[in-house]
């Protein structure tokens, strides 16, 4: 059946219809899906006031959707009402080399805006894994992390201003592009910084219709190799010392593999390989930069490594990392899953002390729950960890099973050390219970969005949740 557009309304494409309402319902996790009234597919900055207004008058929740690949159901449509999808907003606004700066409308995905920046040399600070998918917006209004974590932390570490549209229409524009004469974006200017309030804030307080980034020249030379280690209290002081010595910076992205992700990929790729002789936890680093200060880094971070116990593993680079990295497929393997079964992921933040820490709060999920296949992805930032919890299960017999399953490791994973990252709906509760953050939080709203339209039951304001 082909795809029923319902409306044409000021110029931009209106969905009413059941069937075209179909794929706003929810993103790739397992907060329950929502049914939206309406979705429209604006083009500028202009449409999407056009669009609050009518929010406005018929007293509608909005949502916004980029490319619905969140696994935190920020874009799920708890309340009904209109899903603002910002697909169409896809252009490149502003390449100024000069400053080193582009400023992109939000709806561009990683994938185009990479292709477009190469022809320049450029990149951008964070990419995700959801690179082709994934929009700059939806990065930004989920904290993305990722590729040139190492070097940058967090998407909202390398945003350099923003214009962002308010519940009432307001147009706002932060940083230095807040001066109405500024021809540019500067992070901060005048007082505080109000670009960090829509940083990570899952359109609860405005739709962000544009989006300054600082570029990155491209490295001239990359290389990946493997570190390997006893276990992971080992690789943990390792990477406390390689990030106090600063030498993540000419890393663009590093990640950590524990001893049964190891044997796993080992057996398949080298059958004939003794399992009792794999290191029992590993970590690949993906640097660039100049060959000098590449090949200067690559042996500090070794020698570092020694130090710890730790050896060049190039088996593990050779079958696994290297492939990943330079093929950019570490963009699929995910989509590949996914095609396979779905996975329901838990996103933390930890201090890299406490890794091993982490590691054992995922062995106990796999104990508790040996029903799913569980795994983790802890990757590298300037200071501290993301640490990723996976669990992959059949939707269609094991989807209730699989909210419960994560709503008991969110416990388990605190008293790691772990704090939730990412917000949306599947962490709700533990914005609710943040005492004076979410209180102020709070208040914001209020004071931004009186009605509560924008978003509601992200970040625990308004109803709905895990
Ligand atoms: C298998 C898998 C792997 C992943 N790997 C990574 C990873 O490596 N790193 C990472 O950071 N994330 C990862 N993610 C999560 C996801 O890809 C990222 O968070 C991504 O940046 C979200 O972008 P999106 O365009 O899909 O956003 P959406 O899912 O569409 O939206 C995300 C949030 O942003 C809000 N939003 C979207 N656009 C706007 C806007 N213009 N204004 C205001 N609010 C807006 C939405 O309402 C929602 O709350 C992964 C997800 C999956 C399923």
């Amino acid at each position: 059946m082909s795809s029923v557009l319902s409306e044409v309304a000021d110029g931009f494409p209106l969905y009413t219809e059941t069937l075209d309402l179909l794929p706003y319902g929810r993103d790739c996790s397992v907060v329950p899906p929502g049914r939206a009234g309406l979705a429209a597919q604006p083009a500028s900055a202009e449409d999407v006031i056009a669009l609050l207004a009518r929010a406005r008058r018929e007293r509608l929740p909005v949502y916004v959707r980029g490319g619905g690949t969140m696994y935190a159901g920020g874009a799920n449509p708890a309340a009904g009402g209109l899903v603002i999808d910002v697909s169409r907003m896809n252009r490149v606004l502003e390449l100024d080399l000069e400053r080193g700066v582009v400023v992109v409308e939000p709806g561009i995905r990683f994938a185009d805006l990479l292709a477009r920046l190469a022809g320049h040399g450029q990149t951008v600070g964070i990419v995700p894994s959801t690179g082709p998918a994934a929009t700059v917006g939806g990065a930004l209004a989920a904290h993305a992390l990722g590729t040139g974590s190492a070097r940058h932390q967090s998407m909202g570490d390398c945003v350099a201003g923003l214009e962002v549209i308010l519940a009432d229409g307001t147009r706002l524009r932060t940083g230095s592009a807040a001066c109405s004469d500024a021809g540019f974006f500067q992070r901060y200017c005048l007082g505080p910084d109000l670009t960090g309030l829509f940083i990570g804030a899952d359109g609860v307080f405005g739709v962000v219709t544009a989006i300054a980034l600082w570029l990155h020249p491209l490295p001239a030379t990359r290389e990946t190799c493997v570190l390997g280690f006893l276990d992971a209290a080992a690789a943990s002081a390792f990477v406390v010392a390689a990030q106090a010595s600063e030498l993540t910076r000419n890393l663009w992205y590093a990640a950590c593999y524990e001893g049964g992700s190891i044997r796993a990929r080992v057996a398949a790729a080298r059958p004939e390989v003794d399992a009792a002789s794999l290191p029992g936890f590993c970590i690949g680093l993906d640097l660039g930069g100049d060959a000098d200060e590449v090949a200067r880094d690559r042996a500090r971070l070794a020698a570092l490594a020694a130090r710890h116990g730790g050896t060049d593993f190039p088996l593990f680079d050779e079958i696994y990392f290297r492939t990943l990295r330079y093929d950019e497929n570490y963009w699929y393997t995910y989509a590949g899953y996914f095609s396979r079964s779905r996975c329901a992921i838990l996103m933390t933040s930890l201090p890299s002390a406490r890794l091993a820490d982490f590691c054992a709060a995922v062995d106990a999920q796999r104990r508790r729950f040996p029903e799913f296949v569980w795994a983790s992805a802890a990757v590298l930032c300037r200071r501290g960890l993301h640490g990723g919890v996976l669990a992959f299960y059949d939707e269609r017999t094991q989807w209730d099973a699989m909210r419960a399953a994560i709503a008991a490791a969110i416990p388990d994973l605190r008293a790691a050390g772990c704090v939730p990252y990412k917000s949306g709906k599947l962490f709700a509760e533990e914005v609710r219970a943040t005492g004076a953050y979410f209180d102020v939080l709070q208040r914001l709203k209020a004071a931004l969005d009186p009605e509560g339209r924008m978003a509601p039951g992200n970040l625990g304001l308004g109803e709905g949740g895990l």
